[in-house]
């Protein structure tokens, strides 16, 4: 018989469950299935950590989505917005689901032209347009958010070299209660400078304005924000109505949508208190609906969505590594996965679920990533049961961002898996090895002659 391990005896207090305010809660019961695919058997095929992505999700998610925005609103479009997670598998999923692509940087508009998507379906936002970046979204009839006066006066200057009539909005950053404000993107609203920039785009007769932009800020958890926003960004296209005699064509009200993750610090879980689809919907279009827009002439709504569609499609597979106890006699949990592939573990208390079965106590535990670095924790204080070198957990809602921000740290990155609806596994990103790091260095002559 194998000799157990030992661990140091230590009185502490076990908790079963215990009831608050709002009675017993004990909703851990262990995930061992992704849409119905064994967790064992990922990890045995992949490897661990491992980042799973369900299709099933993301398309039930985009699906109620849509239903609140076109059930109060006729005309209405998302685009994807490649930051939030430009694996191309992904992104051709919510191209499929007829979303356009928002795109912040050269290297993203790539990526969007190489999934398919059709020039005039792209939307170039963000501050880092490069001259040939600009040069090839105008030959492709993009949609040109413009973020700063040098880069209209550069667009302008583009548009008569080439001779086409570049497609642009302008990003605008306003006062809808949010603080602190976003001002550093697009130009602002309250002190004049959006209607300098449309002066300038209509007296330059250069330029095709087609539309106004704002995205307010990120995980807002009041959707009267975007009421604020929708109701003085459509204020704004009539008022340019009036003054130039142009239609604006599209509102985009950016992204921003809250997740149903739990903020760090929040008393009560996200999924209990955090708006949905159908809260941001109604702040939006009764705003619109209740501006001077005739029936005919309501304009386009442009929704550029990122983490609210992604994020509970994410899971992130790891393994305990082993268990220590702390000098305060606290408990702690090293696992394989860390904040280099959680960035998001800084604001949020993700959920976090063993995958195999396992008994009633539970007690408070740290859970630490891998890395030698103090800040890699990934749950700083998460009640959960006892585990073992070797058990899994399944972490929740990881989808957004942290397969775009993760970072090749001390460790490498794992490999991304997809289930598709008909529930087939397809890994979608190999896990790296020592080879891809090592392809881009280059030692010098004089180095290797000498090892
Ligand atoms: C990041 C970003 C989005 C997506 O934001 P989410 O908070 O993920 O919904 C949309 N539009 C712009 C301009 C962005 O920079």
């Amino acid at each position: 018989m194998a000799k157990k391990a030992y661990e140091r005896p230590l009185i502490k207090k076990l908790e079963t469950g215990m009831p608050s305010k709002f009675g017993l809660r004990n909703d851990l019961v262990p995930v061992t299935h992704i849409d119905e695919v064994a967790v064992s058997e990922l990890v045995e095929k992949y490897g661990s950590p491992l980042f799973v992505l369900s299709e099933e999700t993301i398309v039930n998610t985009i699906e109620k989505a849509r239903r609140a925005f076109t059930t109060r609103y006729p005309r209405v479009q998302f685009a994807w917005s490649y930051k939030t997670n430009y694996l191309d598998a992904i992104c051709r999923i919510f191209h499929l689901e007829g979303a356009w692509a928002e795109v912040v940087s050269g290297f993203e508009y790539e990526k969007a032209l190489r999934n398919g998507v059709d020039g005039k379906k792209i939307i170039f936002n963000g501050p880092e347009k490069s001259r040939p970046g600009l040069l090839k979204a105008i030959h492709n009839d993009s949609l040109i958010h413009i973020d700063h006066l040098d880069e209209l006066y550069e667009l302008v200057e583009l548009a008569s070299e080439t001779n086409l009539k570049p497609r642009v909005a302008i990003r605008i950053n306003m006062d809808t209660g949010i603080y602190p404000q976003w001002d550093r993107f697009g130009f602002n609203l309250e002190t004049g400078q959006a209607w300098d920039a449309i002066n300038k785009i209509m007296h330059s007769g250069k330029l095709e304005l087609t539309g106004l932009h704002c995205h307010i800020g990120t995980f807002i958890l009041s959707p009267g924000a975007y009421g604020v926003a929708a109701t003085k960004l459509a204020q704004f296209a009539i008022d340019i109505r009036n003054k130039f005699n142009h239609t604006i064509k599209y509102l985009d009200l950016g992204g921003g949508f809250a997740s149903k993750n739990t903020l760090k610090g929040s008393y009560l879980p996200g999924p209990d208190i955090n708006p949905g689809f159908d809260d941001y919907a109604e702040a939006i279009t009764t705003s619109l609906h209740n501006s001077g827009f005739q029936t005919n002439e309501l304009p386009l709504l442009i929704l550029e969505t990122g983490r609210a569609l992604i994020d509970e499609a994410g899971y992130l597979i790891t393994t305990v590594l082993g268990n220590k106890r702390l000098a305060s006699g606290g408990r702690s949990t090293i696992i394989d996965a860390g904040v280099n592939l959680l960035f998001t573990a800084f604001w949020y208390d993700h959920k976090t679920v063993p995958a195999q079965p396992f008994s009633l106590y539970r007690e408070e535990t740290v859970l630490c990533g891998p890395l030698c670095m103090n800040i890699d924790v990934v749950r700083d204080n998460i009640s959960l049961p006892l585990l073992k070198k070797n058990d899994r957990l399944v972490i929740h809602n990881v989808g957004a961002y942290n397969m775009t921000q993760w970072m090749q740290f001390i460790t490498m990155r794992p490999a991304v898996v997809m289930i598709s609806a008909d529930g087939i596994v397809h890994q979608i990103r190999k896990k790296e090895d020592i080879d891809t790091i090592l392809q881009s260095e280059i030692i010098p002559q004089y180095l290797l002659s000498k090892s």
